[in-house]
C-alpha cells in the first residue's frame, strides 16, 4: 500500500507536479520573501503591505553547506531516532534569495561544492501510520 504523501511542514511547498517552494513577493518593490512575509514588506525602503504568494525558482546554486549533528531547530521535523544530515544554502536561480535545505539522501559534504547546480525535490522526512511526509531538499542537477 502506498501511503499519502503529505507536506511535514504546511503551506511552505507545493506538492503537486513539480514541487516548488512558496515565498511572497512585494506588490510595490518585487522584494521575494521566503520563508513567506505575508503583513508588511520588510524592504526598509518600501511601505508595501501587498504581498502575493509566488512559486519560486526551483534552481539554484549551492552558497554554503554543512553537515549538521544535532536535531534542527523547529519549525523543521527531526526524524526520529536523529541521523546527521548534510544541509545546503542555495541561492535560486532568479530571486537570488538564499534557501537552506536538506541535500538528498546519499549526498554528502564530499560531493558538493560551492557553486554546483541544484535542484529542488521532494523526498521522505519520516513516515507514521497514515502518511509519508515530505520535505524539500536539494539535489545535484548532473552536467
Ligand atoms: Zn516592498
Amino acid at each position: 500500500m502506498t501511503k499519502t504523501r503529505t507536506p511535514a511542514i504546511e503551506g511552505w511547498f507545493t506538492t503537486e507536479g513539480e514541487p516548488a517552494l512558496l515565498g511572497t513577493r512585494c506588490r510595490e518593490c518585487g522584494t521575494y520573501f521566503f520563508p513567506r512575509e505575508t503583513t508588511f514588506c520588510r524592504n526598509p525602503a518600501c511601505r508595501s503591505t501587498a504581498l502575493d504568494e509566488v512559486p519560486l525558482s526551483r534552481r539554484g546554486t549551492v552558497w554554503s553547506y554543512t553537515t549538521n549533528h544535532y536535531p534542527p531547530p523547529l519549525p523543521y521535523v527531526a526524524p526520529d531516532p536523529f541521523v546527521p544530515y548534510t544541509v545546503a544554502a542555495v541561492e535560486l536561480a532568479e530571486e537570488k534569495l538564499v534557501v537552506l535545505g536538506q541535500v538528498v539522501g546519499g549526498v554528502g559534504v564530499s560531493q558538493l561544492r560551492v557553486g554546483m547546480d541544484v535542484e529542488l525535490v521532494l523526498e521522505t522526512l519520516f513516515e507514521d501510520d497514515e502518511a509519508a511526509h515530505v520535505v524539500w531538499k536539494w539535489r545535484p542537477v548532473d552536467g
